[in-house]
């Protein structure tokens, strides 16, 4: 068995892996990440080209600073490898429901981002059914309540290429990476953190877990009982000919009445001539082993018929491509960023319930600034193991 010493191990080399990573190297740092697979690769939750990033995040205001910090540390690496990460081309987020409700009886999600947007003077716009099917066309099947909010600061951010852009970079900076090899356990005793795979045991003062949707197998309780995986599928449909669909389009977010009624979507990318467009669902838990990554014929056409043409003008049905990912949700959908309630010096980020993209560069800022400074600039309280106490 080969032993390798370093200051910090960094378990799963993800959105939240790599941004920890590449904080840490740039902090001067004696660093190590490990992998299962190669990143960026489309095995976990960080694949299919496109995440939603907005600064008036819906999802609640702890959120806020790490969305408009991780959106500064984008432009920050676009700089840095020469590559575009972030196209600024405008959110729309739309509540469509005669009775609109937020997930798990929340308060409307579209509400809610209005509300952020004015508590933290985010540039947005408030858009009611009319406005939104005049500046909009492409969303003219729209529900006459409608409620929208339009925040021209937001966008997608390209996932496979920002976690290229942070490993490259840590690369840079002096940092180990162990790619294509599984941790087994993780132990920690003496002030030191043994992590072992198949043929290595590396030990560090401290590790970092984001091991996506593979936490709980690889930690057990209590994260084995707070985290489910929920397989959600990616479509890319065709677009219309001639082209209905706008060139630009801002990224969308519809709120129905129930989970099954949301989708989102991302302006085409040029030269592609189709559009990405995705659900989410809640109902059906999977595991890593089990995920069903096949997208069927029937369910490409069930998404058009319930989702597509009731929200959007503009695209077919035929189907470019298809993708499946997994959102690891937890039972309020908040994040989880915590120490290990039994492993010392050992902290774990949990794979962020379907919402942590846009926040990662951030995340991994802040844990670096914990690490090496013993606090972070932005407030990670929100996110503690606590709240789930009996
Ligand atoms: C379909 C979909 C759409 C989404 N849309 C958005 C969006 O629009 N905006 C947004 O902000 N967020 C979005 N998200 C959420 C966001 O993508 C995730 O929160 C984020 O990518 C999770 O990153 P992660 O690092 O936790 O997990 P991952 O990127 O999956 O990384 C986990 C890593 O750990 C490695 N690993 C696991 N176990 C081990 C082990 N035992 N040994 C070694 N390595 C291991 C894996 O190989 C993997 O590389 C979406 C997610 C999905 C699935």
């Amino acid at each position: 068995m080969q032993t390798a010493e370093f200051d910090v191990v960094v378990v799963g080399l993800g959105a939240m892996g790599a941004a920890t990573l590449y904080q840490l190297a740039k902090r001067g740092l004696n660093v190590a990440g490990i992998d299962r697979f190669a990143p960026p690769h489309d095995q976990g939750s960080s694949h299919g080209d496109t995440r939603i990033t907005r600064q008036a995040v819906g999802e609640g205001a702890a959120y806020v600073p790490l969305a408009i910090r991780a959106q500064q540390i984008w432009r920050e690496l676009e700089a840095q490898v020469d590559e575009p990460l972030f196209e600024q081309c405008g959110v729309l987020v739309m509540t469509s429901s005669a009775a609109p409700t937020g997930q798990d009886g929340t308060p409307d999600f579209t509400a809610n981002t209005l509300a952020l947007a004015r508590q933290f003077g985010i540039e947005h716009e408030a858009l009611d059914a009319a406005q939104i099917r005049q500046r909009f066309p492409q969303f003219a099947p729209i529900h006459d309540s409608a409620l929208g909010c339009f925040e021209p600061g937001g966008g997608y951010v390209r996932p496979e290429r920002c976690i290229d852009a942070q490993l490259t970079l840590a690369r840079q900076l002096g940092a180990t990476l162990f790619t294509g090899e599984t941790v087994q356990a993780i132990a920690s005793d003496q002030g030191q953190v043994r992590v072992t795979s198949q043929g290595r045991c590396i030990t560090a003062a401290k590790a970092v877990v984001c091991a996506g949707m593979w936490s709980s197998q690889l930690l057990g309780a209590p994260f084995d009982e707070l985290l489910r995986v929920c397989r959600q599928t990616l479509y890319w449909y065709r677009l219309a000919e001639p082209a209905i669909f706008p060139e630009h389009s801002p990224s969308f977010i519809v709120h129905g009445a129930s989970d099954e009624q949301h989708c989102y979507g991302f302006p085409p990318i040029p030269g592609e001539g189709s559009m990405k467009i995705a659900t989410e669902q809640y109902s059906q838990a999977s595991t890593p082993d089990d995920l069903d990554r096949q997208v069927s014929a029937a369910q490409s056409a069930a998404m058009y018929h319930d989702l597509v043409r009731t929200h959007i003008a503009g695209v077919t049905p035929e189907l470019v491509k298809s993708a499946v990912c997994a959102y690891t949700v937890t039972p309020d959908a908040h994040f989880i960023i915590d120490q290990h309630p039994r492993l010392a010096n050992v902290t774990v980020v949990s794979a962020c319930s379907g919402h942590g993209f846009k926040h990662s560069a951030a995340i991994g800022e802040a844990l670096a600034q914990q690490l090496v400074d013993g606090r972070s600039e932005i407030d990670l309280s929100a996110f503690s193991l606590a709240r789930f106490a009996p």
